[in-house]
């Protein structure tokens, strides 16, 4: 799947539509030679212009709607995601008061359509006509904030991440440093999407790989599930519940080398938080950097996670040392989920 905002057009603001829409009006009516009695032509040339004004407005506030996702219709992921970064009701809003608008003007069209071709007076139509602009152009005037606010989301949410939702997804734990992005890199694909995260400053890492026949997604998300829970704020929280409705598996990591500025408590400490966090989920612990770490500190935190009824596994991302074991245990886990999956959509396909 892509970024579902991908296809959201820049938004013009009630100005630049107004600007536009009586421009075309005047070019259309200027190109347009009206026949008959002067009332007759009076009446052509207004119904013209009411109608190209209608028209250029509704086309572009239409065109904003029908390329912008509604909220509802966005997989779970996404409307978390939605509601960090932009506010999912505002968005909502935003989206409901350019459909009332379009339908408004249509009907102010028909309305001022018909007064016009019922009038006899040149200049009782040609007022008609102001006085159609102007409640269209306050229509447009009282949207404009909102306008305003979806072209600031639309910046926000075209860049968010491409993840692809329908993918078995790993994600990545651990304090800042202990090699999360070396394991990734080392799992998936040599160069991971580095997709821009607008909650985290350092965006977040995605990576596949593919064993036996079956694509696995790797997501890294720096920033997010590298500090104690005490310490997020209400958009970092949605983040990771989006995060919750992704993920199948976690793969921690401890560095017992604490070359990564932690001590091992504050690690374990850390873990304990994600672990109860993501309670219910499989994980995988894997003890990085064991080229270098002191065999003392490895065997204190396999006690450590023994005591807890976690298994643990030794490796070395930057020399690539265990990742073959780390593949195994990680298809061992998520492969029957999704076997059971693809069973089950079998069976429904096959009803
Ligand atoms: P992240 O912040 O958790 O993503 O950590 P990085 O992947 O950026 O790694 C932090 C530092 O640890 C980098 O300098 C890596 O080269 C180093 N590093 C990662 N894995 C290992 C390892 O297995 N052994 C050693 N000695 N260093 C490692």
């Amino acid at each position: 799947m892509k970024n579902p905002f991908e296809k959201m057009p820049t938004i013009l603001l009630a100005d630049e539509i107004i600007d536009k829409a009586f421009r075309r009006a005047e070019k259309a009516a200027s190109a347009f030679t009206p026949r008959g009695n002067i009332v007759s032509k009076a009446r052509q040339r207004e119904e013209l212009r009411i109608r190209t004004v209608s028209n250029v407005i509704r086309d572009n506030l239409r065109k904003v709607l029908n390329r912008t996702p509604g909220v509802s219709t966005l997989p779970s992921f996404y409307q978390e995601l939605l509601d960090t970064l932009v506010d999912k009701r505002m968005f909502h809003k935003a989206l409901a008061s350019i459909n009332w608008a379009v339908k408004t003007i249509r009907t102010l069209e028909e309305r001022y359509v018909e007064k016009v071709r019922y009038s006899r007076d040149p200049k009782e139509i040609a007022r008609l006509r102001r006085e159609f602009y102007g409640r269209v152009a306050s229509i447009l005037k009282d949207i404009n904030d909102n306008l305003e606010y979806l072209n600031k989301a639309r910046d926000v949410l075209k860049d968010m991440p491409v993840i692809d939702l329908d993918l078995p997804t790993i994600v990545i734990a651990g304090h800042p440093n202990v090699g999360k992005s070396t394991l990734l890199r080392r799992l998936t694909n040599a160069k991971p999407e580095i997709a821009t995260y607008p909650f985290t400053t350092k965006g977040i890492n995605v990576g596949q790989f593919e064993e036996h026949w079956l694509r696995y997604q790797v997501i890294d998300t720096p920033g997010l599930l590298d500090r104690p829970l005490s310490e997020r704020n209400e958009i970092e929280r949605q983040a990771i519940l989006a995060l919750k409705h992704l993920g199948k598996l976690i793969i921690y990591i401890f560095d017992p080398s604490e070359y990564c500025g932690y001590p091992i408590e504050e690690q374990m400490h850390l873990f304990e938080e994600v672990y109860r966090e993501f309670g219910g989920f499989p994980f995988i612990v894997v003890l990085n950097k064991t080229d270098i770490a002191n065999e003392d500190k490895i065997r204190e935190v396999e006690e450590f996670l023994r005591e807890r009824g976690v298994e643990s596994l030794r490796i070395a991302a930057e020399k690539g040392l265990g990742i073959e074991e780390l593949k195994k245990r990680v298809i061992k886990i998520i492969k029957p989920e999704m076997e059971a999956i693809v069973h089950n959509m079998g069976r429904i396909e096959g009803e």
